[in-house]
């Protein structure tokens, strides 16, 4: 598990959880607060952070309170980027789920 090319994860997972977050129009203030609700205590500033770069690094347990919170997958987002399917590359288009991962952009 040493390929160059999917690294790093981090910043991968942290683009994505912004996307998700964006797209279903949830404030970064409000999903610290339910990522808080869900057990995993975080600040708004946080999460503001690692969008911006400030913070590179998540959590597994960020990952898969986030994806929840933001009702994705948290498996099919991390293997979107470790190892992304052959047909959508990963990133179906805009508003599509692909039929063959499951994953939609
Ligand atoms: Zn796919």
């Amino acid at each position: 598990m040493s390929d160059a090319s999917t690294l790093p994860v981090s910043t991968k997972v942290i683009e994505k959880l912004r996307v998700a977050r964006q797209a279903n129009s949830v404030s970064a203030r409000a999903l610290a607060e339910a990522m808080t609700e869900a057990g995993y205590p975080i600040q708004r500033s946080v999460i503001a952070n690692l969008e911006s770069g400030r913070r590179a690094e998540v959590s597994v347990d960020h990952l898969v309170i986030a994806a929840r919170a933001l009702g994705i997958d948290a498996a099919i987002l991390l293997r979107q980027i470790t190892a992304p399917c052959p047909h959508c590359k990963g990133t179906p288009p805009a508003g599509f789920t692909c039929n063959t991962c499951g994953g939609a952009a």
